[in-house]
């Protein structure tokens, strides 16, 4: 049950780094194995009904299991006690055994890069590892992280090296779709007013990116029927290269897309086969049908306008001999797209009217869509007229920004083809302080 450590390393004593750490007694020669964790197999739900300190003591060995200390008494015998570096010395070779990545002199600390085995369950932390390259925070997604990938290519824990052989990567260059809108948060100096680095580009063609894996891998079947939950974390740029990658989690997508600093933008989760988030048809007669006011008699968005609001519906037709310019713009070259025989609508660009709805009916300082849900009820095909509905489901603030829900559905001649959860930051938090 143990952890077992060479000879030549020592554990527990104080770390400028944090806490306790290990340390080379003697040189360690590259390849050496410096320590094999110990502990306990036990299941995901086990690990997490722990105490916190105990789970401290884990590592994870295979999808759903986990090492770890299950007792006080174990804790000292099961813990390395190695710290985390943005430059570590010491990688894994296999799911339990850690060995030196480079020669270590002795009295060096020892460490390793939490992302060699870490999981999403861990927390984000803080790093004071103080290396040139320490990426500040460590957090369990970070193996996903693909110039981390890159660096410890062959030291990532087995399980993990596994993961990543699952991995599809899509990348592509990011093109700000929105730069004439009338949402000026895409507007770059508007942008900077509100702390950005630039224009945003839009979240509805960051979840048009998001679409491009799931798509290839179900086709048809998942526009038919399946479902896509994106939420915008972080701003994408004009012109940055983004990757795309979705991880398969049983019949589901987990999909992330990140900028070229690896930092996160959005995460997602789409389905093929989704579990019915509520049994009842989706009748589009539930939703108000009427018509926007004209664009000058708009009124505020205010949260007393959108909670009493009785939004106007729009329409469009999907015409596949015209989709090249949208499919060029989120840079999406699917045959399912395509092909002007057989093409379906591009799900990005249905989710674009659920921010028109908001729009035609109320006038917009900068806003910010923030998360989509969105369940796909029956293809788009050419000709079909698709007239969008809403609903105000909720108006809330977080974190001094004010936030309103959408439930929008979308039908063709009465028969739904999809039904939308749609959040947007209609008021930022500094919209006084800067408003012109
Ligand atoms: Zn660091």
């Amino acid at each position: 049950m143990s952890s077992w450590l060479s000879p030549k390393a020592r554990k527990g004593d104080p770390s400028g780094i944090a806490g306790r750490g290990l340390f080379a007694r003697e040189p360690i020669a590259a390849g050496e194995v410096v320590a094999v964790k110990g502990g306990h197999l036990v299941d995901t739900a086990t690990l997490l009904a722990l105490p916190e300190r105990l789970q401290g003591s884990e590592i994870q060995v295979a999808e759903g299991l986990h090492l770890v200390a299950r007792h006080d008494d174990e804790y000292e015998p099961v813990m390395l006690f190695i710290n985390h570096s943005c430059e570590p010395n010491v990688g894994f070779a296999g799911n339990t055994v850690l060995a030196a990545m480079r020669d270590v002199a002795a009295g060096e600390e020892l460490t390793t890069d939490y992302a060699l085995f870490d999981t999403p369950a861990t927390t984000p932390m803080a790093c004071s590892c103080g290396t040139p390259s320490c990426r500040g925070t460590i957090r369990g997604d970070d193996w996903r992280h693909p110039a981390l990938r890159a660096r410890h290519a062959g030291w990532f824990s087995r399980y993990l090296a596994d993961r990543h052989s699952r991995l599809r990567s899509y990348e592509l260059e990011a093109f700000n779709t929105a730069t004439a809108s009338t949402n000026k948060i895409h507007d770059d100096d508007v942008a900077r007013r509100f702390g950005f680095s630039g224009g945003l580009v839009p979240g509805v063609d960051v979840y048009a990116y998001l679409c491009h894996l799931p798509a290839q891998a179900w086709d048809e079947r998942w526009l038919a029927g399946g479902m896509m939950a994106a939420r915008f974390r972080s701003p994408v740029y004009d012109g940055d290269r983004v990757l795309v990658t979705a991880l398969p989690e049983g019949d589901d997508l987990d999909l992330e897309v990140r900028d070229p600093t690896g930092v996160v933008c959005a995460v997602a989760r789409a389905s093929v086969a989704p579990e019915l988030v509520d049994g009842d048809p989706v009748d589009p007669d539930d939703w108000p049908s009427g018509s926007p006011p004209d664009t000058e008699d708009r009124p505020p968005a205010t949260a007393e306008v959108l909670r009493t609001a009785d939004l106007g519906a729009v329409a469009a037709t999907f015409r596949a001999d015209h989709a090249a310019p949208y499919l060029d713009d989120v840079r999406e070259d699917l045959p399912l797209f395509r092909d002007q025989v057989r093409a379906v609508a591009h799900p990005g660009w249905l989710l674009r009217f659920a921010n028109s709805i908001l729009v035609a009916n109320v006038a917009l300082g900068p806003w910010i869509h923030t998360e989509s849900t969105v369940r796909f009820l029956g293809l788009v095909a050419d000709g079909d007229h698709v007239e969008t509905r809403a609903r105000v489901a909720a108006v809330r603030e977080r974190g001094g920004h004010q936030y309103v829900d959408l439930d929008v559905v979308q039908h063709v001649a009465g028969r739904p083809v999809a039904r939308i959860a749609h959040t947007a930051i209609f008021r930022l938090r500094d919209a006084d302080r800067d408003a012109e």
